[in-house]
């Protein structure tokens, strides 16, 4: 049997690859890296930048790309540092420069689609699909406040593991979703693949310190595959179930808490308000929760993101 093939190119013990991927029908090409352990094992995809304006991630899978050694990896290390290069490069935020849609919302993609369908039809056939593990990285938006919080997909076949994967990541909160399609990570888990989604790092900034910690996440992961010698720390964390409230109309939007906080059923979240001044929607909280992610531009769109909190679960 032959070396397995990521990207046109043969996976062998000791060879790193960096190159950049052209995704059919467009004008895109993804950058990636391939880390091959001279010992055999899993392999673990890496991928940062689905949004591109998520900073943290993206510099930590850039550091990780030069870091990690194929003398000390069991099994192979895929990352892709920036999945939507073109937004990263026109500035965008969340968005695929060329069509303006969400890059997490459209997998499985599309072959005959446009090109976030594209791109992320090639992420899953090429990349997602091939690895054994995955560990998708973001943060808040340049318009999201976020406290670092992690997410798995309940109710899989790959769900034991990523259970496992999830308790290497240190931070307070994970989220066990409900949602299947739209998302890498969700496709992932759904076709069996063990994926973790980790978020740290808000309004588009970083820091060295939540790279670090997103970098030493990912190494703790690898520990806990057995990719990376050593043994894997576990930190305690609460789950909780995610929801979602959009916002119900368009203006300026007044958030009163802060991600992190917890907050009682009832609490006042947050005004929209006219041009004017004039209140148009009251967000009052619809349980006890902690406030996971929020808009904290002063602009809101309708329908577009407002609060996402978690309630804690309470059926295990
Ligand atoms: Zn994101």
């Amino acid at each position: 049997m032959g070396a397995k093939m990521i990207a046109g190119h043969e996976l062998l013990p000791g060879k790193t690859v960096k190159d950049h991927i052209h995704v059919k029908g467009t004008e895109l090409h993804v950058p990636h890296v391939l880390l091959c352990g001279n010992q055999p094992g899993p392999t673990v995809l890496v991928t940062a930048g689905i949004h591109n304006a998520e900073y943290v991630g993206i510099q930590a899978a850039i550091e990780l790309s030069n870091e990690l050694d194929t003398d000390r990896l069991c099994g192979n290390v895929i990352i892709v540092p920036l999945a939507n290069r073109s937004g990263f490069e026109n500035r965008t935020m969340s968005r695929v420069f060329e069509d303006g849609k969400n890059l997490n919302r459209v997998f499985p993609g599309d072959p005959q689609g446009s090109e976030s369908e594209l791109l992320a039809y090639m992420l899953f056939e090429v990349f997602i699909k091939n690895a054994d593990a995955y560990i998708d990285l973001h943060c808040g938006d340049g318009y999201e406040t976020l406290v670092p919080y992690c997410y798995y997909v309940g109710d899989t076949p790959a769900e034991e593991t990523a259970k496992r994967m999830v308790e290497c990541v240190n931070v307070k909160y994970v989220v066990r979703s409900r949602c299947r399609t739209g998302g890498a990570y969700n496709l992932a888990s759904v076709n069996g693949i063990p994926s973790v989604l980790i978020e740290r790092g808000q309004l588009s900034l970083f820091s060295r310190e939540e790279i670090e910690a997103d970098k030493a996440d990912v190494r703790n992961i690898l520990r806990c595959l057995g990719v990376l010698e050593g043994e894997s720390v576990s930190y305690p964390k609460q789950e909780l179930y995610e929801y979602n409230d959009d916002a119900p109309c368009t203006g300026c939007w007044y958030p009163e808490r802060k991600a992190g906080d917890r907050f009682v059923k009832g609490e006042k979240l947050g005004e929209i308000r006219d041009y004017f001044g004039r209140s148009l929607f009251t967000e009052f909280a619809p349980a006890d929760g902690v406030l996971l992610y929020q808009t904290a531009s002063l602009n809101i769109i309708e329908k577009g993101p407002m609060v996402s909190y978690g309630v804690p679960r309470n059926d295990t």
